[in-house]
């Protein structure tokens, strides 16, 4: 597609990324967008020659981009092979979710003492927007601004690392989803992020956390990461096609 030159003259509204407006950020915050839209593939390779003509700078703002996005875990550095999306392993996925749920708690105890109205307010606003672009099919759209949320609500809490913590952990999910979900379903709930916004505003933190495990248990219980359901070994996945000598096998 043609669109990709345009990007650098308008930079992504994608939240803090595009902010500082460096050549290394808008190609970070375009690479990031496509991640959380699982736009990108887990495993799609990066070519640094490639994402240089697309986005018309040199490879060492791409390096420095897909630099950044490897201390996410979003992105893999191979020596001598190059960059790819990360395809997290169900032992991963599975550390991820904890870590998540972890950094979601210390996030909505702390936006219950901490956010301001004009925050909650912004808060809803793009839960709206989420809700939009669902009902228009737009589920790219619809998923970054899911993540998106989780982002926003993390800064309400006014803990910078937990930020940076976050953020790594919102691209993460977005890779395990695109890798893992059963199903066509969105992961996350518009109706369930307005919930949790009603309760930070009533400083209800016993409610507030609540609401946000029940959400996690939900974007947990779309994803398949049963790892016996999974395999790479052909001859297990297809053992009920190989022949069985009657007695033999179990002796
Ligand atoms: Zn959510």
């Amino acid at each position: 597609m043609n669109e990709q030159l345009q990007p650098l003259k308008k930079p992504a509204r994608t939240g803090k990324a595009g902010r500082s407006g460096t050549q290394d950020d808008i190609v970070y915050a375009h690479i990031f967008e496509a991640i959380l839209e699982q736009r990108l593939a887990p495993g799609t390779k990066l070519s640094e020659e490639a994402l240089g003509e697309i986005f018309g700078v040199s490879r060492t703002i791409i390096r420095r981009a897909l630099s950044r996005l490897a201390h996410e875990s979003v992105v893999l550095l191979r020596p001598n092979r190059g960059a790819v999306v990360a395809s997290p392993t169900v032992e991963e996925a599975r550390q991820v979710f904890f870590s998540r749920r972890m950094v979601e708690r210390a996030i909505t105890e702390l936006a219950v003492q901490h956010a301001t109205h004009e925050q909650l307010n912004e808060l809803r606003q793009m839960v709206r927007e989420e809700r939009d672009s669902f009902s228009r099919g737009d589920r790219g759209a619809g998923i970054r601004l899911s993540g998106e949320f989780h982002l926003k609500l993390a800064e309400a809490a006014g803990n910078a690392p937990l930020v940076s913590f976050q953020r790594s952990l919102v691209s993460q999910t977005s890779l395990i989803i695109a890798q893992y979900e059963s199903g066509n379903r969105s992961h996350c709930s518009y109706d369930e992020h307005m919930q949790l916004i009603d309760a930070i505003e009533a400083r209800d933190a016993q409610q507030a956390v609540n609401l946000m495990m029940h959400h996690m248990d939900h974007i947990d219980s779309k994803l398949n990461l049963d790892e016996d359901s999974a395999s790479d070994d052909l001859h297990a996945v297809f053992s009920h096609l190989l022949k069985k000598p009657k007695a033999a096998a179990k002796g």
